[in-house]
């Protein structure tokens, strides 16, 4: 069995985590796995128990192998046949079955590979790892799949009618079948949190806010096809790719369009220039997510029908301020457009706002930052990383030993958070380590 010196610590054993560790093991190298809790393989999107949330992402694209695009379609033959739709939507719990199973199957067939070690990782070392029981955990490298931090909460103001983090286990137990509630962020975690509610029985009325009031679109009921992108669509100025998006989306389908765009985006973003990203990350990345990342059409039948019964409003306009009694809570907000509107008020707030990366902030990054082993990327959305994820210090030098790997990776490659994405930077990261 390898000694812990000659192993790679992978710190987070979520998606991005696991299938690397599985990834490495298949490639004759070793690691440690250290996740905050025994539960190796879920994460945020895969742990939870209810079977109303779906996959986002059509089955036949949730292959956890890049190497084998129908990997997961097959699982499901095998242990549910009934959702084994390539072009349908399984529930996220059932997901995580999958990946818990490629887990243990490369574990059985790759022993010792693989140490999974259940511990907080509090500090970075240089060869290693700390951790919160101040067990030191030495390595040869080191990987950073933290996954999405917990929303940052500056408003909460310290209420127990105000829940900051819509993940944390129990969240919502408190919230009534007849309360009404108010929701800041009306993204995916907002939809997640009300079919939660819904199917567990509560009639209330939501309110929704966010700045420009918009909701994840639906995915159609067969998978679109791919329209090829132009080239001015490719290269142009901005605002003329985005004139040109909307021509082709008029007589093509927006769908049609992000199916284009969908596999090149990382590419795309590497080769766009500062001001450009700048642009993208300030105008129009709102557009983009809830035209890129869709609500699986069974969900979203449900948020049109509670739309439409007059149970959740969505609302466009900015949060002043927030306060709370033993009550109730109350949001004074001013409308993105027209005349000043009353605070609204409701028995609950719930902070959708989505994960609030602060790299600077973060126990593990912050000090990284510090020293100068690594560096934050010109906009601050996250640890500056090299083509195959390396971190680069302030000298602008590739740390080849530290390496970032998920959603916290965004700086480099815009999007690495769904799976068929994450799959692609697994291989890069394994075949730099290997
Ligand atoms: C609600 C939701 C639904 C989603 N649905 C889909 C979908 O349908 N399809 C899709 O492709 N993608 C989906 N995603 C995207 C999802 O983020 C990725 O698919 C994937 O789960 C990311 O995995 P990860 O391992 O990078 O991060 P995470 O799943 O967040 O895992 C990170 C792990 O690291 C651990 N950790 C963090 N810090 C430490 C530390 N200091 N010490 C020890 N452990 C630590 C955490 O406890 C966690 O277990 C969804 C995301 C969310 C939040």
């Amino acid at each position: 069995m390898a000694a812990d010196i000659d192993r790679v610590a992978i710190v987070g054993g979520g998606f991005s985590g696991t299938m690397l560790a599985a990834r490495l093991a298949e490639r004759g190298v070793a690691s440690t796995l250290i996740n905050r809790t025994g539960d190796f393989g879920l994460g945020v999107a895969y742990a939870t128990p209810f079977d109303g949330h779906l996959l986002n992402v059509r089955s036949g694209r949730m292959s956890a192998r890049a190497d084998q695009p129908d990997h997961f379609v097959r699982w499901l033959e095998r242990h549910h046949p009934a959702l084994a739709d390539p072009d349908g939507f399984a529930p996220r719990r059932v997901f995580g079955l999958y990946v818990r199973d490629r887990l243990e199957g490369v574990e059985t067939a790759c022993p010792g590979q693989i140490r999974r070690v259940v511990g907080d990782v509090t500090a970075i070392e240089a060869e290693g790892v700390h951790l919160a029981d101040g067990t030191r955990l030495p390595a040869r490298a080191l990987v950073l799949a933290t996954g999405n931090p917990a929303p940052r909460t500056a408003e909460a103001g310290g209420s127990l009618r105000i829940l900051p983090d819509p993940w944390a286990p129990g969240a919502l137990e408190a919230i009534g079948a007849d309360d009404d509630i108010l929701i800041v962020g009306t993204g995916l975690t907002m939809v997640d949190m009300v079919l939660r509610l819904e199917a567990g029985g509560w009639r209330g009325r939501a309110t929704a806010l966010s700045r420009r009031g918009l909701m994840p679109r639906a995915h159609g009921e067969r998978p679109d096809p791919v329209l090829t992108p132009t080239e001015t669509l490719l290269s142009a100025p901005l605002s003329r790719r985005l004139g040109e998006a909307r021509r082709l989306a008029r007589d093509h389908g927006w769908r049609e369009v992000m199916e284009g765009l969908r596999p090149i985006t990382a590419t795309l973003w590497a080769a766009a220039d500062l001001a450009t990203r700048r642009r993208i990350v300030r105008h129009l990345r709102p557009y983009w997510d809830v035209h890129r990342h869709r609500l699986a059409p069974r969900v979203a039948a449900v948020m049109d029908r509670l739309v439409s019964e007059g149970r959740l409003t969505v609302v466009a306009g900015r949060v002043r301020d927030i306060s709370a009694d033993d009550q109730a809570v109350r949001l004074d907000w001013r409308p993105r457009q027209g005349p000043a509107q009353a605070p609204l008020t409701a028995g609950w707030l719930i902070d959708c706002t989505g994960p609030g990366h602060a790299p600077a902030a973060d126990p593990l990054t912050g000090p990284l930052l510090a020293s100068g082993r690594a560096r934050l990327d010109p906009l601050k959305l996250g640890l500056d990383l090299d083509p195959a994820g390396r971190v680069l210090g302030a000298d602008g030098r590739a740390d080849p030993a530290l390496f970032v790997l998920g959603p916290p990776a965004r700086a480099a490659f815009w999007e690495t958070i769904a799976v068929p994405d994450i799959r692609k930077r697994i291989e890069d990261v394994a075949a730099a380590l290997a």
